[in-house]
């Protein structure tokens, strides 16, 4: 069955392929663009989450074109790496007015369009670095963090309306973000990840749509790490 599923940061990475795979079963998928055109067959709406008020216009561009939001993945993501004693304010600021308050500006946008439908699927995406710590992102690992605890307060507050509330936790992927990394860091990271490899989008995107699926109807509030072993056991 056809779904309305809106996706933020959905032009490259993790959200293009994650957007790609919804329309490739058939759903209606709405993408958030802040920089970049729509990806060519999908349905780009502009959408910057720090600016406020945009997720909400965002959201509301997509129920008017494809109805009720039935799946949201926050999945809009930057790091500004650099050792905490040399981190500006704006830079902290910048990541968590992102990662985090933009993925709540944009679940609680979803989640009106969910809750007189009384069904949802709401998959925000962390990093399994936010749990384990990482050196020289305060910033992004306090962001990342953050997403569990509004996910499970979320779970709380939608749970008798049906909608979940799910978190993927990625590893190390090969996308835009990981390229800049210094082959001492990856090989480091590469050290912490049992599969001894980078993943890939796709493997991103098979745990998001596992979570936004029928199959997951009774799991909400959990944690899937996506990342060859490295974050087990969060
Ligand atoms: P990319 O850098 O390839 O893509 C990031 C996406 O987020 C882009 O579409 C970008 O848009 C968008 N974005 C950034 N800032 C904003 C904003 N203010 N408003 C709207 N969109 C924005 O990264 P990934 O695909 O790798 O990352 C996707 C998510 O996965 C992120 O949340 C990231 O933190 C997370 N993640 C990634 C991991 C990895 O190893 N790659 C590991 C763990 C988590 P634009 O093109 O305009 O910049």
């Amino acid at each position: 069955m056809s779904r309305s599923v809106f996706i933020t940061g959905g032009n490259r990475g993790i959200g293009l392929a994650t957007a790609k795979a919804f329309a490739a079963a058939g759903d209606r998928v709405a993408v958030g663009t802040r920089s970049a055109e729509a990806p060519q067959g999908l349905l780009g709406i502009r959408c910057d989450v720090t600016v406020p008020g945009d997720p909400e216009r965002a959201i509301g561009e997509a129920v008017a074109a494809h109805g009720p939001i039935e799946v949201v993945v926050a999945n809009a993501g930057i790091t500004l790496d650099t050792p905490m004693l040399r981190m500006s304010d704006t830079q902290f600021d910048t990541v968590l007015r992102t990662n985090l308050t933009g993925a709540f500006a944009t679940a609680k946008a979803a989640a009106r369009s969910m809750l007189p439908t009384r069904k949802g699927r709401i998959v925000l995406v962390s990093s399994a670095l936010g749990f384990l710590g990482s050196p020289g992102q305060t910033n992004y690992a306090a962001a990342k963090a953050g997403l569990l605890g509004l996910a499970r307060s979320l779970v709380w507050e939608l749970g008798d309306r049906d909608i979940t509330v799910n978190v993927v936790a990625p590893g190390i992927i090969e996308t835009d973000m990981t390229a800049p990394l210094s082959e001492k860091r990856l090989a480091n990271l590469m050290q912490m990840t049992p599969l001894g490899r980078l993943g890939t989008a796709d493997e991103v995107v098979a745990a998001i749509r596992f979570l936004a699926s029928d199959e997951a109807s009774y799991i909400t509030g959990a944690v899937l790490p996506v990342g060859g072993g490295i974050g087990m056991g969060l």
